[in-house]
């Protein structure tokens, strides 16, 4: 067992006031390490040097944030099977995800130190004759962020390369079940240079790190993805506080396929958008929405698909599908899948599995003639299980898909021109995929939904400039 890990507070490790226990999903008698939990004292100091180093910080220009970031991509890159490790080993997703995750991580902060660099604004005419109009973006101060377990590197990542590459001052604090490869990250992004108070790590619950960062007064936006009822309680704290505010908080997402779909196509998309990764992505597949004539060899085609996944450790190169995150996850899982017996569904899959280790493992289900009305179909389960639901036709498929509280992706799998297009306008979806899962997107374009899956602007791509920066517009007359 090493050190305890700490939080990295205004250019220091500090022990905050207890340790908590990082464990293996995969194997429960693999105790990964202790982490610092911070208390409400902690955040209050981390606010205020983040606070008093901003002004410096941003007087220093963004060629310094663009070189700062670049290294940081190259450390990460440097270290990916390192960090893809410790991913794999306290997420649960198999090693090769795990790693193609902590690259994407390096790719947003090389992305972002690119965009330090095109920070964007406007001369504009003015209407009054001898005045000059200039439009400018500029940093909104010390942000909070509160991201969850699903995406250990690449969420913390597209947080913190946009709040650093537009000049301001971050409080990072991971989900408790992950804090090892947050760490990972700050020790490279202090390491690497990061003036104190710049970035700080603030490790622990949320009811107590977490809510003291979106009670804070020098917190002045919270950007945070995870579960709709905390993404709630953290809106009531920001607008009481009046902080600007970024929620990214899940899906339902629906994926239909016509009976003009490439049936191979169409396979490898659900198969990868429902189950891969345990299914525990916002932007997992978990309503297949099946026209009538290609329902049932679909149907038989995933479940053979579906049923020759090797379920087992993470770390395990034979494993397909790694263990589920924790014991709750678990449970809940298979507390949805009596649900789906008891809704009329047949449940095919699912249940608990044994392995190799004392993991929490669980094999992929489908629900089959599930109904848009049924709770397995409406709410997130977060976890490698899909309800099925027939449809007619094309036009029954769309108001299926749009018959969600949630609206994050949406995908169709046709070969018809006129009904990819009618989806791509039709659906209710932040982000649209045609013959391609529901999740896996690019790391350099709009991430983000509709309805009850996110509230504000969108994350990552230039359109992350929105939430980090704000508007200036400057009138100067005379000289
Ligand atoms: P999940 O169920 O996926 O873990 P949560 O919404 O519970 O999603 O957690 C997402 C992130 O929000 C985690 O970092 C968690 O610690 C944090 N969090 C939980 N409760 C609060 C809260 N009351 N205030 C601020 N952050 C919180």
């Amino acid at each position: 067992m090493t050190d305890p890990h700490l939080n990295l507070i205004d250019g220091a490790w500090l022990p905050g006031d207890h340790l908590t226990e990082n464990r293996n999903p995969s194997d429960r008698s693999d105790l990964i390490g202790l982490y610092a939990s911070a208390t409400a004292e902690d955040v209050d100091r981390a606010a205020r040097a983040a606070h008093a180093a901003l002004t410096p910080w941003q007087a220093r220009g963004p060629l310094v944030r663009a070189e700062l970031l670049d290294r940081i991509a190259r450390r990460i890159d440097a270290e990916a099977e390192a960090i893809g490790q410790m991913l794999a080993r306290e997420e649960g997703k198999i090693l090769p995800e795990a790693i193609a995750e902590v690259r994407r991580a390096a790719q947003i902060f090389r992305f972002y130190g690119g965009e330090a660099l095109r920070i964007p604004g406007e001369a504009i005419a003015s209407v009054r004759p001898g005045v000059d109009i200039e439009v400018t973006r500029e940093p909104v101060g010390v942000i909070g962020l509160i991201t969850p377990w699903n995406f250990p590197a690449a969420i913390p990542a597209w947080k913190v390369a946009p709040a650093l590459a537009y000049g301001n001052a971050v409080l990072l604090k991971p989900a408790e079940l992950v804090p090892g490869t947050a760490h990972h990250l700050a020790r490279i992004i202090h390491e690497e240079g990061c003036p104190p108070g710049i970035f700080n790590l603030v490790m622990g619950p949320g009811s107590v790190v977490g809510r003291a960062m979106a009670d804070h007064s020098l917190v002045t936006a919270i950007s945070f993805t995870g579960s709709v009822a905390t993404g709630r309680a953290i809106a009531r704290g920001a607008a009481a506080g009046m902080k600007k505010l970024q929620l990214e908080m899940g899906g339902k997402n629906p994926m239909v396929v016509l009976d003009d779909a490439d049936l191979d196509i169409a396979v490898a998309a659900c198969l990868n958008g429902a189950f891969f990764s345990t299914g525990q992505r916002c932007t997992a597949s978990s309503r297949l929405i099946l026209q009538a004539g290609i329902h049932d060899a679909f149907v038989a085609r995933l479940t053979e698909a579906m049923q020759a996944l090797r379920v087992g450790p993470a770390l395990d190169p034979a494993s397909q599908i790694g263990p589920v995150v924790s014991s709750a996850q678990l449970q809940s899982n298979l507390a949805y899948i009596e649900l789906a017996h008891a809704e009329g569904c047949e449940v095919i899959g699912g249940g608990q599995s044994g392995g190799p280790t004392d993991g929490f493992f669980q094999r992929p289900a489908l629900f089959l003639n599930a109904q848009s009305t049924m709770r397995v179909a409406r709410e997130e389960i977060f976890g490698p299980c899909a309800a099925v639901i027939r449809v007619r036709d094309f036009d029954e498929a769309l108001s299926v898909a749009n018959d969600s509280d949630y609206g994050l992706s949406a995908g169709i799998c046709t070969g018809s021109l006129k009904h990819a297009r009618a989806f791509r306008h039709g659906a209710r979806a932040g982000m649209v995929m045609v013959n391609l899962p529901t999740a896996g997107v690019d790391f350099h374009v709009p991430f983000g939904g509709t309805k009850g899956s996110s509230h504000g602007s969108r994350e990552q791509g230039r359109q992350a400039v929105e939430f980090y920066t704000t508007v200036k517009t400057a009138y100067s007359f005379g000289g």
